[in-house]
């Protein structure tokens, strides 16, 4: 490892004994100075999201507001890290929370700012310092981020962003000063640093990918879930973990939905990402887009019917496409990381359960109906970490957020993320 990375360690660890002294209240007023600091400057933020990785510029500038909307939720956030009595025959009988020390994010490029302070804010207030290692494209916001810790006038060696490629992630992870890591990204990345963690007995949590269900039962408001269901597909350029990737439509319903949904998916039309008016940018990188047109004919060969082609219409900007696959077909297995949909049609609500959650991957699922029996028998079956009724999923600070299955585990965001990288202390005695 070079020697100015090992510098930052040696300075985040430093840092992290003066840093866990401080209370909480007074690191909720720095997590508030810095919410205004990002809010503030969300169009030269967006800016760079946009130049670094081609996201529309309005869902960039969306991207920071809701950063800032997170941060100032943990800077309103009760203390539920405070110690705790527990009624024994002890004279002391507490739980403390002990923040861990050091803790690395290894983050991705799709949401550049949302995922790392996502990561980072209720780490850091838990009492952890943060080292980041982004994602190779996004070195301009992971530096930028660190400007907004420093001009919020937290200590410097809170929030450190390393610069570097992830072939250091295992030196980084195994040297003493870190004492966990969370990494969102795929689950190759994923496996790879949580084995790294687990030789090292070094905490990790993992945020990794999806093959999320969009279900749409024969009573639902099909105009609504039309609309909802292209922007839940699309939006990104159909860049999200927690995007709808698979249309489950109930028979009755297929023939009433499906131009509808045709309609709203159409007016998804590639353009310049800087533009305001703008609502689909292209891929991130090329390579992306060259595994996306791979993905595609996989399904095709496969069986799968050809909806509305996936034309490549520059080296990172698709037409979207949208196919029709039957169960069986191996591409169910894999998660489509960009502008292209699966529709499956489905017997009755009991098929499309199943269809639902057959597949690796846990991370999030909507299901369309009106009526509330159907919609508990969802929300109870459905496999997975977030369940959405009548709405797109899309995370929210005040409540959890996380996967099963490969999509990994360990919980963002909610009060429940403060106590991810701490270690619950028995204080017992007289
Ligand atoms: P990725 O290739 O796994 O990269 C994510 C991060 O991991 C990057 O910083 C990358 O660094 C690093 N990385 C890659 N390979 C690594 C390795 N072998 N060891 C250590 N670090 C490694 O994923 P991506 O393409 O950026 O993101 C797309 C994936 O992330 C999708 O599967 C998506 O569903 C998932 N995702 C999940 C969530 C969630 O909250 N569950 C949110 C967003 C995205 P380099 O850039 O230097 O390669």
């Amino acid at each position: 490892m070079e020697q100015s990375i090992e510098n930052k360690l040696i300075k985040a660890d430093k840092t992290f004994s003066e840093w866990k002294k401080v209370p909480f209240e007074d690191k909720q007023k720095l997590i508030a100075k810095a919410a205004e600091v990002i809010k503030a400057n969300s169009e030269k933020f967006g800016r760079i999201i946009t130049s670094e990785m081609n996201k529309p510029i309005s869902q960039s500038i969306a991207e920071i507001e809701k950063s800032a909307l997170m941060m100032n939720y943990y800077a309103d956030a009760e203390n539920i890290l405070k110690p705790e009595k527990i009624d024994s025959e002890f004279g002391y009988s507490e739980i403390h929370y002990a923040p861990k020390g050091v803790i690395l994010g290894v983050m991705p490029w799709n949401f550049p700012f949302w995922q790392v302070l996502r990561f980072a804010i209720p780490t850091i207030l838990a009492g952890n310092t943060v080292v980041l290692k982004h994602a190779s494209i996004c070195f301009g916001s992971g530096n930028a981020i660190e400007e907004i810790f420093l001009e919020a006038g937290f200590p410097e060696g809170v929030f450190q962003n390393l610069e570097v490629g992830h072939k250091v992630v295992k030196e980084i992870l195994e040297h003493k000063t870190v004492k966990g890591v969370s990494l969102t990204g795929s689950e190759k990345a994923g496996g790879e640093v949580a084995s790294i963690a687990g030789l090292n007995i070094k905490k990790s949590l993992l945020e990794l990918g999806g093959s999320d269900a969009f279900l749409v039962l024969d009573d639902a408001d099909l105009d609504e879930a039309a609309r909802v269901g292209a922007w839940a597909r699309l939006q990104n350029c159909g860049q999200s973990c927690i995007a709808a990737k698979r249309f489950i439509i109930e028979e009755k319903i297929e023939d009433v939905f499906l131009p509808k949904f045709i309609e709203e998916y159409k007016k998804f039309v590639a353009a310049d990402p800087m533009d305001k008016e703008t609502k689909l940018g292209g891929m991130a990188r090329p390579d992306l887009a060259d595994e996306l047109e791979k993905q595609f004919q996989k399904a095709l060969e496969n069986g799968a019917e050809i909806i509305i082609p996936l034309e490549r219409i520059s080296s990172n900007e698709f037409k979207p496409g949208l196919i029709r696959v039957k169960e069986g077909n191996p591409i169910l297995q894999e998660e489509f990381f960009g502008p292209l949909g699966m529709v499956m049609v489905a017997k009755n609500d009991e098929e499309a359960l199943q269809m639902a959650n057959d597949i690796p991957f846990g991370l999030s699922n909507s299901v369309w109906t009106k009526d509330i029996n159907r919609q508990l028998f969802f929300v109870e079956n459905l496999e997975s970490g977030t369940v959405s009724v009548n709405k797109m999923t899309s995370s929210d600070p005040r409540f959890p957020f996380g996967g099963t299955k490969t999509s990994g585990y360990g919980t963002e965001l909610s009060l429940l993320a403060l106590k991810e990288f701490v270690t619950a202390k028995m204080i017992v005695g007289n």
